[in-house]
């Protein structure tokens, strides 16, 4: 016999076995029940979570030999056909690869026969959105006056380029991307039901990978099973699909948490060799930085993230590493890399400058910690560096606050800190802690700060403070 993938194999066939869009299977049926079939409908939504697949199951109740019904027989002459993909009725067109205005023409043509076995005619047309402009001005006129027997099915996943003339000819349904538990429990069934045993963690990892999508979370465990015999642990799930299991982002973090530069880059080095998809783990170590965020303000992750067991305890061992303020700096840095490796000529250099960054930003003291220490008391001589820095860390936000006033602290913040770095290059490093120098403070080149720009309070604080402590120590001098 020979081997159907699982996508194909476990393609849900009725409106109870689709997983996870209930919201949208009870509507259509209950419009089915109650014979309000509409001429247009479209399905939006992320990649890979169903739209073909309820697309085609809608076909089937509408052509059914005991059709119109919610619950096709899956057994007659029609539904064979449509699941076949072999029905004369039933249309699957891809907007990417038909989407002149000739192919809509020609549609229009045909639409206008009478179905040849089914009660319908039903075109589906996925990509909805990538047909040219003169296309969607054919089709709408089809769509005003569409023939009693012709049913059209869209799908998209990018719905806001849908034109808004077809749009509000159409019954929009929109498609939840997928949740991990969801993709879990699935995978789970099917591992079951295909005679094969999984670890909890093989199964969680697949899941993630799969970032809320079950076609690619069916083809990820196809890879796993046509490489295992009986059982699936993670070790060689996450092996073959070239994902690196969680203690790795938190050794990582552990290493960024104690300044350990050198061993941050062995454990990248580490994991580049055992050949890791890097882009993925790199979306993981952003999964990760997330997870203990959300948990560390106290927001139960269970069923957001879709954590076993054994994850959830680690993520909770490396909850006080950090303060919140670094987290969502470090997800900035992390984003911005997310985005460099998508033109990045070399992968493992993006990623270890990253790292050194997450570090240096670790290194740095952040507002809160700058703001309770000037309370605390005036640090003048033993902590020079720390008043170096706070002069840096003032005057940046006003420079860069005149570009982009009133918005984006935090990444404010973050040049702020790059600026500090490339400052204490410069300063000589003869500096008189009592008497901050010209070189660090600079008032007739850098201004005092603006108090009016709607800084946040803590801002607004350490501006304050600095004028305190800092201006007027400077003045008494
Ligand atoms: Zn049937």
């Amino acid at each position: 016999m020979s081997y159907q993938v699982i996508a194909r194999k476990w393609r849900p066939q009725t409106f109870s076995e689709v997983v996870y869009q209930d919201h949208v299977s009870t509507t259509i049926r209950n419009s089915i029940k109650n014979g309000r079939i509409s001429h247009a409908y479209l399905f939006a939504g992320p990649r890979g979570v169903g739209k073909t697949t309820m697309a085609r199951i809608v076909a089937k109740s509408l052509n059914c030999a005991s059709g119109p019904t919610d619950n096709p027989c899956g057994k007659c002459r029609n539904c064979i056909e449509i699941r076949d993909g072999h029905s004369f009725d039933v249309m699957e067109i891809d907007g990417a690869s038909n989407r002149g205005i000739e192919n809509i023409r020609e549609l229009r043509e045909s639409v206008a026969f009478a179905p040849v076995e089914g009660r319908y005619k039903i075109y589906i047309i996925d990509e909805v959105h990538m047909l040219t402009k003169e296309a969607f001005n054919a089709l709408l006129k089809t769509l005003e006056e569409p023939p009693p027997h012709v049913v059209f099915i869209f799908a998209t996943t990018e719905i806001h380029q849908v034109p808004e003339t077809i749009l509000s000819r159409c019954q929009k349904f929109y498609f939840k991307k997928m949740a991990v538990g969801a993709i879990a429990d699935h995978l789970a069934h099917i591992t079951k039901n295909e005679g094969f045993t999984i670890d909890e963690s093989a199964l969680y990892a697949i899941a993630r990978a799969a970032d809320g999508s079950m076609r690619d979370a069916q083809s990820l465990l196809d890879q796993v099973i046509s490489f295992s015999e009986g059982h699936i642990n993670e070790e060689s799930a996450l092996a073959i699909l070239g994902i690196v299991p969680m203690e790795s982002h938190i050794a990582l973090l552990r290493h960024i948490a104690d300044e350990r530069a050198a061993d941050a880059i062995m454990e990248l080095d580490r994991v580049i060799n055992l050949g890791a998809d890097m882009p993925r783990y790199v979306a993981g170590f952003a999964d990760t930085l997330r997870a203990i965020r959300l948990m560390k303000n106290g927001i139960d992750l269970k069923p957001i993230l879709g954590l076993s067991a054994q994850e959830t305890d680690m993520l909770n061992s490396a909850k006080a590493l950090f303060n919140d303020e670094e987290l969502s700096v470090f997800f900035r840095i992390i984003t911005d890399l997310q985005r460099d490796l998508r033109f990045s000529p070399n992968e493992r250099i993006s990623i270890e400058m990253s790292v050194l960054d997450l570090i240096a930003a670790k290194a740095r003291p952040t507002i809160a910690e700058i703001v309770q220490k000037l309370e605390e008391g005036t640090p003048q001589k033993d902590e020079k560096k720390k008043n170096e820095r706070l002069t840096e860390e003032d005057r940046t936000p006003h420079n860069s606050a005149g570009k982009t006033p009133q918005k984006d602290e935090v990444s404010k913040h973050q040049l702020t800190k790059t600026a500090v770095k490339q400052e204490h290059r410069t300063i000589p490093a003869a500096t008189n802690a009592n008497a901050p120098s010209a070189a660090v403070i600079e008032p007739e080149t850098a201004p005092v700060p603006d108090t009016d720009e709607g800084n946040d309070p803590l801002t607004e604080k350490l501006i304050d403070l600095f004028h305190a402590k800092v201006i007027n120590n400077k003045g008494e001098q």
